[in-house]
Order: C-alpha cells, then structure tokens, then sequence
C-alpha cells in the first residue's frame, strides 16, 4: 500500500496498524497531519477543531474537494471517529451547505464524504438564502453573510454544526443563531482554522 500523500510505500506489519485501522497516510505524513484540538471561542460561540489549515491538511483538503480525490475521505477523520462518536452521543450532524455552484462542480458533498465514519445521525434542512460563495469577499462581505442561512428542518433535541474550515466564525455565527431556535443545544465542529482567526 502506497501513502495517499506522498506515494512511499506503508509497511503495514506495524504494531499501530494491529489495533487501529489501516491508516492511509504513512507514519512520516500522519505526524504532519496531527491533531491539534483547540476549542475556539467567537463571542461566545464555542467551536472545536482539530487541525490548523495550512500545510498538509490544506493541500489534502483542497486534492479532495476540488480534484475529487474520493480516496482521500478517510485519512481526515482516521483517528476521531470514535472520539466525536462518544464526545457527541445523541447530537444530530448538520453540515453547513456549500453553496450550490461548488456543489454542482463537485458532483458530491465532501462533508458528508469526510463524516461518513461518524455514526451520528444527520439531520438536514438549512440552505443558503443567497447563493454566495465567500470566494473573493473581504471580511466585511463575509460579516454581513451571517445571515444568509435559514433552517427548516425539524425540530431536535441537539444539533451539531460541522464545517470544514473556520476563517472569521461568521458564517458558522449566522448558522448557529439560525439552527439555535430549532434544538435545545448546539454545538459546533470545524475540522480545521486558520490561525489568523485564534481568539485568546
Ligand atoms: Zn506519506
């Protein structure tokens, strides 16, 4: 087996690869590829993510999103499926949409791709009010998108927000308050930041 990333062959007699599963990534990739789980906070919005949006996780994201390398759904999620199954028992996933020209060039939904290990049932029912991607938008533009979600799924008990990438937490705001008058408790995930957005 060759590493998704690099292409160097994996050696699978590893005493890891007995008690996890097979990780696509080579040992040398996966350590570049670390978790580094911080709980960010936008006033007062908490948002848990696990890696930095630069390096390797920036050049695997991009290869999957945009050359639709489906091969790569697993290697960002390879060690905290579990975890977010236990940390979000009873949590409905509700990945925020991409707006419908990025879906449409894709041809799939690479949220729902990079979750699909996750056991948590997923709920649906928020859309974009306007078509926008924030491509090419300064922050101010991108403020002014808070509002530009609305949800009318069904009600739940609690829902978990999951985005790829938090830049400003305006959009993932926007989402929050919308969802937020639908479920007793919210929570929300983003795989990734960019550290420019590090609130201390
Ligand atoms: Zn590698």
């Amino acid at each position: 087996m060759r590493c998704l990333y690099c292409d160097r062959n994996i050696d699978k007699q590893t005493i890891k690869s007995v008690f996890l599963k097979e990780d696509e990534l080579c040992p040398e990739c996966r350590r570049q590829l670390r978790v580094n789980r911080k709980i960010l906070d936008f006033d007062g919005m908490k948002v848990e993510t696990f890696f930095e949006y630069d390096g390797i996780f920036r050049s695997l994201l991009l290869q999957f999103k945009e050359c639709h390398d489906e091969a790569l759904k697993n290697v960002f999620l390879y060690d905290l499926s579990e975890y977010i199954n236990i940390r979000y028992f009873g949590y409905k996933i509700l990945f925020v949409p991409s707006s419908k020209a990025k879906l449409e060039q894709r041809g799939f939904n690479h949220l729902e791709e990079i979750f699909s290990e996750v056991r948590l049932k997923k709920a649906d029912g928020l859309r974009m009010i306007e078509d926008g991607s924030q491509e090419g938008k300064n922050l101010e533009e991108r403020r002014k998108m808070s509002t530009n979600y609305v949800y009318t799924g069904a009600p739940h008990k609690k829902i978990l927000v999951v985005d790829d990438v938090v830049t400003t937490g305006s959009s993932l705001k926007g989402v929050y308050n919308c969802v937020k008058t639908s479920a007793g408790k919210v929570k929300v995930l983003s795989l990734a930041y960019k550290c420019f957005t590090l609130h201390y």
